[in-house]
């Protein structure tokens, strides 16, 4: 997400979704006090993730 104060894009590592919010008010690690910041989108695929696998069947018969 990127701080609307110094305009620095950062990762925010959360498991909620921020993309839905569009533009959340957090503590910014470069300003140094909290400030509004907009959501960029989801990294999830920069983190090395695999591909989400459907859950197999039992097919051992
Ligand atoms: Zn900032």
């Amino acid at each position: 997400m990127k701080c609307t104060e110094c305009g620095r894009e950062w990762i925010l590592p959360v498991s909620f979704r921020l993309d839905e919010m569009g533009k959340i008010y957090h503590y910014c690690p470069y300003c140094k006090k909290n400030t509004f910041h907009i959501v960029l989108g989801k990294v999830e695929d920069e983190a090395g993730d695999p591909a989400p696998r459907e859950e197999a069947p039992n097919l051992e018969e």
